[in-house]
């Protein structure tokens, strides 16, 4: 690729003797790290980048993957909020740039000048990223070509900084893995783990934590729910609405072509509503909020989930709504003989279920109404070989990338799991880790307490909302 030489060569240039590289002999390894946050890159695609030895400077440096399990909705707004979260950052008021604002009782958001103007504090948390709607829409026609030379620019300026933990972001890995498939990262990776072979060579001493907020799926042209969803609705007596005057209005706001959706009704509607919904073709589950319970309806049933300080509970009521029963019988048979009912730690729950087709769901459909400051009343999971979203984003994309064929959103495995590459030391066997619990102990400083983040405290207060 001409495109990757040239900036092998411009990454080479910036390490020559001469070249403005910040000495870093006075430093110790431990005290610098850069972390690098990928939009959108499955865990699926980096492993399989590692097994067919495709990247043997970046894996030599930084050692094999491990799956990384998002929030749901497996979404940027929500995985960063919930990624960052630990290191003091505060949540969003919506899942996507376009939101249901329940104290104004209407849609707020999606503008160019409102992007500016509501803030999403996520978006200014970072040292290093390209933001803004003219640099998206530019960098969308060569997704992939943005991607490489923005990780490359990322990593130099990391090297220039003096900063102990400099984040970056990228977020044309997203579009990339959205409209080329994620394997058309690979020479990124590639690039990257030269990059970081080099200036090692170079005498820098550094760490290096990369990881995405979440996967992608996908392979085959998505089919898009939303008129499945807006006929189904209108034949029941839901009425689409913008504000929530009556019992059967419903507020979508279809933003992206993602796999999942949210829904906003009155609480009492929210149990008929869910059941509706999952009545769609391609919808694979919804969850919603009662005064008490959390409940998950799908086709295969309905369940109660129970929270009781570290503990949950899956309470089918019928069926086995997440196809959790095996995994129940399984946590049954490893608890201890004075455990009573179907109550069980947290971590346990994360162990059992972090491979499942519905990875940590009791954790994640409890997250989803948490992690921002406008829940939803109805949160929905697509099944595999769906989408979601407005006529004229799906022609849009089609423009710049033919029929859509990959994306995220959904609760299930594909689109939830991102991964983890670091050369930190961790006790890390392999297994899953849950991207709230990821990047605390990664951090330089991460011998303070929970709560102290000194270094960051005046950025955080400036990207948190007032
Ligand atoms: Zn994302």
């Amino acid at each position: 690729m001409a495109m990757g030489t040239a900036i092998t060569m411009a990454i080479a240039g910036l390490l020559l003797p001469g070249a403005p590289v910040i000495a870093s002999e006075s430093r110790s390894p431990a005290q610098r790290t850069f972390f690098l946050t990928l939009d959108a890159v499955p865990y699926t695609s980096v492993a399989a980048l590692h097994s067919s030895g495709g990247a043997p400077e970046l894996f030599g440096e930084l050692g094999r993957p491990v799956p990384l399990i998002s929030t749901f909705p497996s979404t940027t707004t929500v995985a960063l909020g919930a990624a960052l979260g630990p290191l003091g950052l505060e949540v969003s008021p919506g899942y996507e740039a376009r939101f249901f604002d329940w104290e104004k009782g209407s849609v707020r958001g999606g503008g160019v000048i409102s992007f500016f103007r509501i803030e999403f504090p996520w978006r200014s948390f970072f040292e290093w990223s390209k933001k803004g709607v003219a640099r998206s829409a530019f960098a969308s026609l060569r997704p992939v070509g943005a991607s490489e030379r923005r990780v490359l620019n990322a990593f130099g300026a990391f090297l220039a900084s003096e900063q102990s933990d400099f984040f970056a972001y990228v977020e044309t890995t997203d579009t990339a893995a959205h409209l080329r498939g994620p394997a058309a990262l690979d020479n990124m990776f590639r690039l990257l783990g030269r990059a970081i072979r080099e200036a090692r060579s170079a005498g820098e001493r550094f760490r290096v934590v990369v990881f995405s907020d979440h996967g992608i799926a996908g392979g085959e042209p998505l089919r898009n729910v939303l008129t499945g969803v807006l006929e189904t609705l209108e034949r029941v007596g839901f009425k689409r609405a913008k504000h929530l005057r009556n019992a059967n209005d419903v507020v979508l706001i279809p933003y992206g072509l993602v796999s999942s959706f949210e829904a906003y009704t009155e609480v009492d509607t929210a149990p008929r509503l869910a059941q509706v919904l999952v009545s769609v073709e391609g919808v694979g589950l919804c969850a919603y909020r009662t005064a008490e319970e959390l409940w998950v309806v799908s086709g295969r049933g309905l369940a109660a989930i129970g929270r009781r300080g570290d503990e949950w509970s899956y309470r089918p009521q019928a069926g086995d709504p997440l196809g959790y029963r095996a995994v129940v019988d399984g946590l049954r048979l490893g608890r201890a003989e004075s455990a009573q009912g179907d109550w069980f730690s947290d971590l346990d729950w994360f162990e059992a279920t972090w491979k499942e087709f519905y990875p940590d769901a009791l954790h994640r459909i409890a997250g989803g109404f948490e992690l921002v400051d406008n829940p939803a009343s109805v949160l929905c999971s697509l099944e595999p070989g769906y989408m979601y979203g407005p006529k004229k984003t799906e022609r849009a994309a089609r423009l710049v990338g033919g029929k859509l064929r990959w994306t995220h959103g959904a609760l299930f495995w594909e689109a939830s799991a991102g991964f983890l590459l670091t050369d930190v030391p961790s006790t890390n066997s392999g297994r899953g880790i849950r991207l709230a619990s990821a990047l605390r102990p990664l951090l330089s400083g991460s011998e303070l307490e929970v709560g102290e983040a000194p270094a960051r405290d005046a950025r955080l207060k400036r990207s948190g909302r007032k």
